[in-house]
């Protein structure tokens, strides 16, 4: 059997090692330190605003930190893009509220301003104003900020913008995660870089930081012995797990560009093959890290199913998978109430998401065009 190509496999710099050993040469291994303080300095200046961001365990507990800040309470409903990871809208359940799914638009994949505006309309007159809208930057791709935050606005709703996947995208100029009340971003080990496994909350102000803070260390209130008047939660990330997101860091950018490149790589193979279309930029005002390269494929035009050439990939060892299925399909959300036109559902059914891999070698990309060739002229 040959090598397995992963679809994204994690990728380190060099110098994540460095900041873990300072870290032991310290005993600087019990949560917070030095490297918790300069993973977030990085985070906030690569992010380019004047924004604050608190580490922690998972891009899920940042969610959960998210709906808790926005008020979220148990009967609550929360607004949910339906194609996303259950991810986004499990910390809902945590809080005991009602996902209310939204429909997915053509041009970015992600949540429909449409759809968005008639959810709004119609669980207000049910008597229910939404506590959140969060909204996802799916494999990369910025979603239609401009129009979601004009309805948010209009509303009076916050917008939690799940940019696990975008971390690096930008709409017109602005990087993912910075246009909502809160941002979230994961560094799980199939993230545009990783720490093996932690996330981040993306606030505007110091405030909602160290509310995150507080919550994510047990609520512990100022006192010499252990006084709490809040539940918390342990979400905080350790010092050690910060010194690798410190070194991946050093190399996101080259990293970002490694999967654009793959993304114009499967641009140019399927330049030449009718009825597939690669998963791209709609206008100049997107800039996608392209986290994953997407296709769909029109099976009346091509005569395949996206089914076939996983299948097909998996002979020659090489991993494919369909997109997210919309969370409004999935057995455990099968009561929460849905708003579109089935365009996720569609997006399902055609859609196959591609190795991207910011790692993978020429040879590799060889044996991925040949089985995509002999696949479709087939
Ligand atoms: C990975 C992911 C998450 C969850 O992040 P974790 O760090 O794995 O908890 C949330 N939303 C989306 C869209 C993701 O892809």
């Amino acid at each position: 059997m040959r090598d397995k190509i992963w679809l994204s496999s994690p990728h380190m710099g060099g110098n994540e090692l460095k900041y873990v050993n300072e870290a032991f040469d310290a005993n600087w291994v019990a949560p917070l330190g030095p490297n918790v303080d300069g993973f977030e300095k990085d985070l906030e200046s690569f992010l380019n605003t004047d924004i604050k961001v608190a580490v922690l365990s998972a891009g899920t507990a940042a969610l959960h930190l998210a709906l808790i800040e926005c008020g979220t309470q148990h009967g609550d409903e929360v607004i949910c893009q339906s194609m996303t990871f259950s991810a986004s809208a499990n910390p809902i359940a945590y809080c005991g509220a009602t996902p209310i799914f939204i429909d997915s638009e053509k041009d970015t994949w992600n949540m429909c301003p449409v759809a968005l505006e008639e959810a709004i309309e119609d669980r207000v007159s049910k008597g229910k104003k939404p506590k959140a809208i969060i909204v996802v930057h799916l494999y990369g791709m910025p979603a239609k900020m401009d129009e979601i935050t004009a309805i948010a606005e209009k509303y009076e709703i916050p917008v939690i913008e799940d940019a696990a996947e975008a971390l690096g995208s930008t709409y017109k100029g602005k990087s993912c995660g910075t246009f909502g009340r809160f941002g979230i971003l994961s560094f799980n080990g199939n993230k545009i870089i990783t720490t093996s496994g932690g996330g981040a909350l993306v606030c505007h102000s110091q405030e909602d930081k160290d509310k995150a803070v507080f919550l994510s260390t047990q609520a512990r209130d100022n006192a010499p012995h252990y006084q709490h008047s809040h539940i918390g939660y342990n979400y905080r990330m350790s010092n050690i797990v910060a010194g690798i997101g410190r070194g991946q860091m050093e190399v996101l950018t080259d990293r970002v560009e490694a999967r654009r490149k793959m993304h114009d790589f499967y641009v140019e193979i399927f330049k030449e093959i009718d009825g597939v279309e690669v998963f791209s930029e709609p206008a100049s005002d997107y800039f996608s890290n392209h986290w994953l390269s997407a296709i769909v494929i029109n099976s009346e035009i091509t005569g395949k199913t996206r089914e076939d050439l996983r299948l097909t990939f998996i002979e020659d060892n090489i991993e494919s998978r369909p997109l997210w299925k919309p969370m409004h399909l999935q057995p455990v959300f099968a009561d929460a109430p849905y708003y579109g036109k089935n365009i996720a559902e569609k997006l399902f059914d055609d859609g196959l998401c591609l190795p991207s891999g910011s790692n993978l070698s020429d040879d590799d990309r060889i044996r991925i065009k040949n089985v995509i060739n002999k696949f479709f002229s087939k």
